[in-house]
């Protein structure tokens, strides 16, 4: 079987119970840098454990050898540095080919920066764009020019290398619109956290002090009135009124094991 475990983005403490279990309990885990999947299991008071590097450029011949050790009944386990494997990290080639392939697959869901970012942002987050990482080059210009006429919230990546850059053209491309609500989330669930709320009109100005350094997600609110608001019924609440009471306890839109 196959496990795609989310881990920490930053706070050691938002590890789950699940993920903790099947990182001790799988045979082997997949992962992007050894040392930083070694560093975790240290931290996590975990075993150690043999550690499969396998990156987005991974030849296709380590992949086959992975498909066949999970072919044969083993239990690997898929992580990332951090966070969601998959979202704009390796995973795709192997979970892919896996299901393509009847192997048995379960996700052990746990952080993803952009979710993070996108709950605390406060913009409306009923529906959204995630875009990953912008493209550098190709396609940059175009996908710029689309956010101006974005009814949803745009969330994506940034580096710090080109966080001041980004924030620039963001501001430049949508400067008719001085009003639309930008939120920067950096360091997200680490030591040095910072939110920053402001608008495309305010935004160079505010971000001139930011700290640049560290990891950024860019919220961007949608073009228009805010429409994507979420409510909740109280027939949505009623439901859920048992919610928390005990591990097994269920209501429509969740269930435990
Ligand atoms: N798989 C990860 C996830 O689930 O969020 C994302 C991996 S992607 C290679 C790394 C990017 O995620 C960073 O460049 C940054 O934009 C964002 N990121 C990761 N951790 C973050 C954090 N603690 N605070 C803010 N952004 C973060």
């Amino acid at each position: 079987m196959l496990s795609i475990v989310a881990t920490p983005i930053g706070n050691l403490g938002d590890i789950t119970k699940r993920a903790l279990q099947t990182l001790e309990s799988c045979s082997a885990i997949i992962c992007e840098d050894t040392r930083v999947t070694g560093g975790l299991l240290h931290m996590l008071a975990l075993e150690k454990k043999e550690l499969l590097s396998m990156h987005s450029y991974s030849d296709p011949q380590k992949l086959d050898a992975i498909l066949a050790r999970l072919r044969s009944g083993e239990h690997l386990a898929l992580v990332s540095d951090a966070g969601t494997p998959g979202i704009s990290d390796p995973g795709y080639a192997l979970v892919s080919r896996a299901r393509k392939e009847g192997i048995a697959i379960e996700v052990v869901p746990g952080p993803a920066a952009f979710l993070a970012a996108l709950s605390v942002s406060g913009l409306p987050i009923n529906q959204f764009l995630y875009l990953g990482f912008l493209p550098l080059k190709k396609g940059r210009k175009t996908m710029l020019e689309s956010f101006k006429k974005e009814p949803h919230t745009i969330v994506f990546y940034e580096s710090v290398h080109r966080i001041e850059r980004t924030l620039a053209e963001l501001a430049e491309v949508l400067c008719d619109q001085p009003d639309r609500q930008v939120v920067i989330a950096r360091e997200l669930t680490k030591l040095h956290e910072e939110v920053i709320s402001t608008t495309i009109g305010e935004l160079v100005n505010a971000t001139k002090d930011m700290v640049k350094k560290g990891e950024f997600v860019v919220v961007i609110g949608p073009q228009g009135k805010r429409r994507n608001e979420y409510c909740i019924t109280d027939h949505h609440l009623a439901e859920c009124s048992h919610y928390g009471k005990g591990d097994r306890t269920k209501c429509s839109s969740s269930s435990y094991r």
